[in-house]
């Protein structure tokens, strides 16, 4: 039987990979929301929109397609605003500075979470974020928490940003995450919270294929 299953969590903990993999291995669908609020944010960078005004932030969603399209080549989908393979540029910190600011705008959430619903109304989908269990889908059969610590996050996501060519010190990364994690659990709407039923699961001493094995063991349960 098909489920849902909801990937929440704190930046950097690792959601994303773990998500992804487990997907691929069930033959579920992955939907990355956080790539969709990045894209909207990317759109706000590139065309001045500004976050304080209710008309122009109106006015941008109107203008605003976010899509996933599956690369044969890499085995996974990548992130498309307005027809633009945006994958790349979304993950940059210029990006990452401004995005809990613009997940925060009430019209931006509302626009979103109806087409992560759209996107996960047929079961079989592995989506990873941070109000999908306690506000996307609250009747997901599977509900995981991530967590790590500070540091250790700060470093995977400082290798995963030289890896692609951006070289950022650490205390600017670490200032970053604090930020959004601040950021994303104080905003009004839909903040980071961990849902009652949510499982939590720790990846200070875990590897990738041990995060992958222990949610898919939940979800076979
Ligand atoms: O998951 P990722 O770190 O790429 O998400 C980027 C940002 O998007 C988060 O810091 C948060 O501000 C926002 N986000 C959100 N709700 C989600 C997923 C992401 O507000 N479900």
């Amino acid at each position: 039987k098909k489920i849902v299953i909801a990937i929440d969590g704190f930046s950097a903990c690792g959601k994303s990979s773990t998500a992804k993999e487990v997907a691929n291995r069930l033959g579920y669908k992955y939907i990355d929301s956080g790539a969709m609020y990045r894209a909207v944010t990317l759109y706000f960078i590139n065309n001045y929109v500004n976050p304080a005004n209710p008309k122009e932030v109106s006015k941008a969603m109107e203008n605003i397609d976010v899509s996933f399209v599956f690369n044969e080549r890499i085995g996974f989908s990548e992130t498309y605003l307005n027809g633009l393979n945006v994958e790349k540029e979304i993950r940059k910190m210029h990006v990452s500075q401004r995005v809990s600011e613009v997940s925060a705008i009430p019209e931006v959430r509302k626009c979103m979470v109806h087409q992560q619903r759209k996107l996960g109304r047929k079961k079989g989908v592995v989506m990873d974020g941070r109000d999908i269990g306690s506000n996307v889908f609250p009747n997901a059969e599977l509900k995981v928490f991530m967590n790590a610590d500070m540091e250790i996050r700060a470093e995977r996501r400082q290798k995963e940003l030289l890896a692609k060519g951006e070289l950022v010190d650490l205390p600017t990364i670490e200032e970053n995450l604090k930020q959004r994690d601040k950021m994303d659990s104080e905003r009004k709407e839909n903040p980071l919270i961990i849902a009652e039923d949510a499982i939590m699961l720790s990846t200070n001493f875990l590897t990738l294929e041990e995060q992958v094995e222990h949610v898919l063991q939940l979800a076979t349960e």
